[in-house]
């Protein structure tokens, strides 16, 4: 048998950990339910692995961003329900349906077609409808939400399992959007005991909602962020203890000494005045570490940080050690705990100019990620 091959640079994912962020949510949230937020390959996690942790630890619901991501999930043996948060192209509903997908209702014409494309399969479609209450992306505007409502009460191939809405910036230090995000929804939510109907399962609260706001944790929440041990925003309520449960690591590729007046990397953007010692590390943006990351970020050899300097390249960069040590083959770390305080999807998001969600999912495939 071919032994496996595992590249010097890796992801290494605390599954214990992802464990205990589950945990704590839950205990956060009782009596709501949790729908744990897997889109974007599990925030780089890796969806099915995260998604067989998840299942076993009694996560209620997982929430995916497209159908092909669900489908993912039920070849892999996942039976939870699975909801697909985006948009719907109409030929997908189908295979929505033949892989037990719950649907994202937005428009009453979305309705309409899933209704009748259930019809034609002799199928009921699970659905839950989505209301937009100041977000602006997908989902019928809270003023219009009583037409997607009723409408729903005539189509008969269709089950309302759920309604929801999802915040702009519950993140923010100042509420008031949010507050009047689940105002908006409330006064929709009104129509089913007006009607004398059973009302669905609500849920609106993500990971900002779920810290910030106990009041919008109605009766199922929606962690991404916080599920993989991230805050949302740095000064965002830190009500829920949790772990970064990911390291980014690599290996010393190559170890030399530069010498002042040879300039370092494409568009020489980088040199030393003095004799310096610089390592070259076998990682890219081609992995997901940006290109704007040159000359701004720090890594971890040997307990130390060390500057990256000059561009960061497709699939290797320089990180100059000055008169520090280090040899071939050593550990480097990229992001995630490690001596010296390691380096947080935070700091490297405020290094690369973005936020720790586009840094933890833009570690691409090409990344092996190993569980422990
Ligand atoms: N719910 C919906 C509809 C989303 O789009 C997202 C992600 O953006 C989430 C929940 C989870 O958000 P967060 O990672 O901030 O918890």
């Amino acid at each position: 048998a071919d032994e496996e091959v595992v590249r010097p640079t890796h992801v290494e994912v605390d599954l214990d950990c992802l464990a205990g962020n589950l945990a704590a949510i839950r205990a956060h949230v009782g009596p709501a339910r949790v729908m744990a937020i897997l889109k974007a390959n599990a925030y780089g996690h890796g969806l099915v692995p995260v998604a067989q942790l998840m299942v076993r630890q009694g996560a209620d619901y997982l929430g995916v961003a497209f159908l092909e991501e669900g489908i993912l999930l039920r070849r892999a043996g996942i039976r939870i329900p699975i909801l697909v948060l985006g948009g719907i192209a109409g030929e997908q509903i189908p295979l929505f349906l033949r892989h037990d997908l719950t649907l994202t209702a937005p428009s009453v014409e979305k309705l309409r077609l899933i209704d009748e494309a259930a019809a034609a399969l002799g199928m009921q479609a699970r659905v839950h409808l989505k209301v937009d209450t100041g977000m602006e992306r997908i989902g019928i505007h809270y003023y219009n939400a009583h037409l997607l409502l009723e409408a729903s009460l005539t189509c008969h191939h269709v089950q309302v399992e759920g309604i929801y809405s999802h915040f702009a910036n519950a993140d923010a230090a100042d509420l008031a959007h949010a507050r009047l995000q689940l105002q908006r929804f409330h006064e929709v939510l009104e129509f089913y005991p007006k009607r004398g109907l059973p009302m669905p399962m609500r849920h609106m609260a993500n990971s900002a909602g779920i810290l910030q706001l106990p009041e919008s944790h109605l009766d199922l929440v929606r962690p991404g962020i916080l599920l993989y041990g991230v805050y949302p925003a740095a000064d965002c309520i830190r009500s829920v203890p949790v772990q970064a449960a990911l390291t980014w690591k690599s290996r010393v590729a190559y170890f030399k000494v530069v010498q002042p007046g040879h300039p370092v990397s494409y568009g020489s953007t980088w040199q030393s005045d003095r004799p310096v010692r610089v390592i070259t590390i076998p990682v890219g943006y081609g992995d997901g570490y940006f290109r704007a990351l040159s000359n701004k970020a720090e890594v971890i050899v040997r307990g130390v940080r060390h500057p990256v300097v000059g561009r960061v390249c497709m699939d290797q960069m320089m990180v100059n050690l000055d008169q520090g040590t280090a040899y071939n083959g050593d550990e480097v770390i990229l992001l995630g705990a490690g001596p010296g305080g390691g380096i947080s999807a935070d700091e490297l998001a405020s290094w690369a100019g973005t936020i720790p969600y586009e840094v933890l999912t833009n570690i691409n495939t090409r990344v092996p990620r190993l569980y422990r």
